[in-house]
């Protein structure tokens, strides 16, 4: 393997990331893949690790961050599923609330 394009160790478990352009990186660690690739947020110029939130062409860590930075995102929501009060749309919303109910009943038992 060729050494990592972030840091320059030659790592026998290294492995390639191809990224949309075509371009092909050698990394040591995610760590290190994350360092070269990773957008940054516009807002708050955090890494962007997970899916972030794309807005007119623009890249945001969290819909906050969307919303803060010229308003945009309004209904973005950073939330998989329905709030427990019922108040958000999408499906699922009863597999969100037993989740919840599991979490808090596991707390209970821990502590
Ligand atoms: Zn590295
Ligand atoms: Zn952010």
């Amino acid at each position: 393997m060729r050494a990592c394009d972030t840091c320059g160790n030659d790592y026998w478990m290294s492995f390639e990331i191809r990224v949309v352009s075509g371009e092909t990186y050698t990394f040591d660690s995610f760590e290190c893949a994350v360092q070269k690739l990773a957008p940054r947020c516009e807002h708050c110029d955090c890494r962007v690790i997970g899916h972030g939130v794309e807005v007119s062409g623009r890249f945001f860590c969290c819909a906050h961050c969307a919303r803060q930075a010229g308003g945009m995102g309004r209904e973005i929501r950073d939330a998989v599923g329905a709030h427990p009060d019922g108040s958000a749309a999408g499906a699922g919303d009863g597999a969100h609330r037993r989740r919840v109910g599991q979490a808090t009943a596991g707390e209970r038992s821990d502590g």
